[in-house]
């Protein structure tokens, strides 16, 4: 797997422009050095050096001591210079691995480079009249290369992966690594083979996967297609294929034979770098807790279940609001339970106060689970603490057993058949009374209304 990731930083790759935002218009992040035009030179990003090896110490790279920069000469209109700088034998970093559910995922390089320019096609079927337009604001802009050894053995493990990645890469602050931005872009390598043979298959590669979900699509998609040509006695063709979201397959977009020949040699306007051990040194001991470090601690240190810590440590926002609401005074258990059940698939993120709030109020029973689902929402867009949204709305629960036997009574009544059953032995009769007694009073205590209901049938 091939990933490309945008490293966090002000200024391009080699020359002093802005990194270009969402919404730039077209052409307004350029300058002479960007644009490739004769006569300029380029100067290399510290922040980008910076950034790469912080995602190679992550990684478990080694860091050598000499690196250096190549051109990559090929022809295409959204890449002024007619080449792209990047890194050929000398890579800021090799021979790392991230681990993925205790397996380790090889990875065999991390190293930088700058992106092209984007093309954009427009015109009208109906006349004939095709205009492109190209926009150099992303051209020159920084990206880490990171390319796994073939270890991935399936798209689960491949989007695993990716996802693995990007939470690693946002945790230690290299990338915000947003794949709807562009700012992570996954290009997965497919080759098939027979079951017990050791030699990899032809591989096809593929492009312009926009989201995790897609990265899976299309590798199940081009596991599918290559086994189907080679089962129809045919051969896969080593190519480059593109993945359509719209109709959901890949399909050639450049063939081996066309392959370029990048005549790669070293860039002549820069010096080879030398990275200093020290400065190494200094950013590998400011790198914060990894996410395979904090599951582990999350699991030792709040006895939280090892699928919950899995979740909550994959999004560093998440695990410290976990850590926040449980020195809060929260219960570990139901805090998680929360964030992974209700915070996570809503995107209500409350802080970690009123979090901890929240559950209190739910495992001391004062409200139910339904209720505080409301409460949750409500906090979290008026900013207000749940305490006080349950004592303004009277949201608190039907605790009171005089006002609950009222309602267990009429539900008795209601139901005959169920109390005779339970009074003949079929217990689970005591569920059947228990769902009419919440659909009266959904405000009910669970825990007294039950204790109720079973005394008064006997
Ligand atoms: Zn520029
Ligand atoms: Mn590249």
């Amino acid at each position: 797997m091939e990933v490309h990731v945008q490293p966090t930083t002000r200024s391009k790759m080699f020359c002093g422009c802005a990194v270009s935002q969402l919404g730039d218009p077209p052409n307004s992040r350029v300058c002479e050095i960007c644009l490739g035009m004769p006569g300029t030179l380029p100067v290399i990003n510290k922040a980008a050096v910076a950034a790469c090896l912080k995602a190679a110490l992550a990684l478990n790279c080694e860091i050598p001591r000499h690196t250096k920069f190549d051109r990559k000469n090929y022809m295409y209109p959204d890449l002024p210079k007619g080449y792209q700088i990047s890194q050929y034998d000398l890579p800021m970093s090799k021979n790392g691995f991230l681990e993925l559910d205790g397996r380790r995922v090889r990875v065999r390089r991390v190293h930088l480079e700058e992106d092209t320019g984007k093309l954009i096609h427009a015109g009208d079927k109906l006349h004939k009249a095709w205009v492109s337009f190209v926009d150099l604001n992303r051209a020159g802009t920084p990206l880490m290369e990171i390319v796994s050894e073939p270890d991935l053995r399936s798209a689960d493990e491949a989007r695993d992966y990716a996802v693995a990645l990007r939470t690693l890469l946002r945790t230690i602050g290299a990338s915000e690594a947003e794949m709807e931005k562009g700012q992570l872009r996954a290009e997965p390598n497919i080759s098939i083979r027979r079951a017990g043979s050791e030699e990899l298959g032809v591989k096809t590669e593929l492009k312009n996967i926009n989201s995790f979900r897609a990265l899976h699509r299309a590798i199940l998609y081009e596991v599918v297609r290559q086994t189907e040509v080679l089962e129809s006695g045919g051969t896969v063709v080593q190519e480059t294929r593109g993945w359509s979201e719209a109709e959901g397959r890949t399909f050639s977009q450049r063939s081996k034979e066309f392959a370029e020949d990048y005549r790669y040699f070293p860039e002549p306007d820069l010096p080879p770098l030398e990275i200093d051990p020290a400065w190494v040194e200094e950013l590998r001991e400011a790198l914060p807790e990894l996410p395979g470090a904090r599951r582990s601690r999350l699991i030792s240190e709040y006895g939280i279940p090892s699928a919950d810590a899995v979740l909550i440590a994959a999004d560093r926002d998440l695990a410290d609001l976990f850590e926040a609401a449980v020195a809060a005074g929260a219960d570990a258990k139901p805090v998680a339970n929360w964030i992974i059940g209700e915070v996570a698939p809503t995107g209500k993120i409350p802080t970690s106060e009123h979090l901890a709030d929240l559950v209190k109020l739910v495992t001391s029973g004062s409200i139910t689970r339904d209720q505080a689902q409301e409460v949750l929402v409500e906090s979290v867009e008026s900013g207000r603490s749940p305490s006080d949204i349950v004592a303004e709305h009277g949201f608190a629960q039907l605790s009171d057993e005089s006002a609950l036997m009222a309602e267990v009574e009429a539900v008795m009544e209601a139901n005959p058949r169920a109390v005779e059953d339970y009074r003949a032995g079929k217990k689970q009769a005591l569920g059947a009374l228990m769902e009419e007694l919440i659909k009266r009073a959904p405000q009910a205590n669970r825990k007294i209304a039950s204790d109720l209901l079973r005394r008064l049938l006997g």
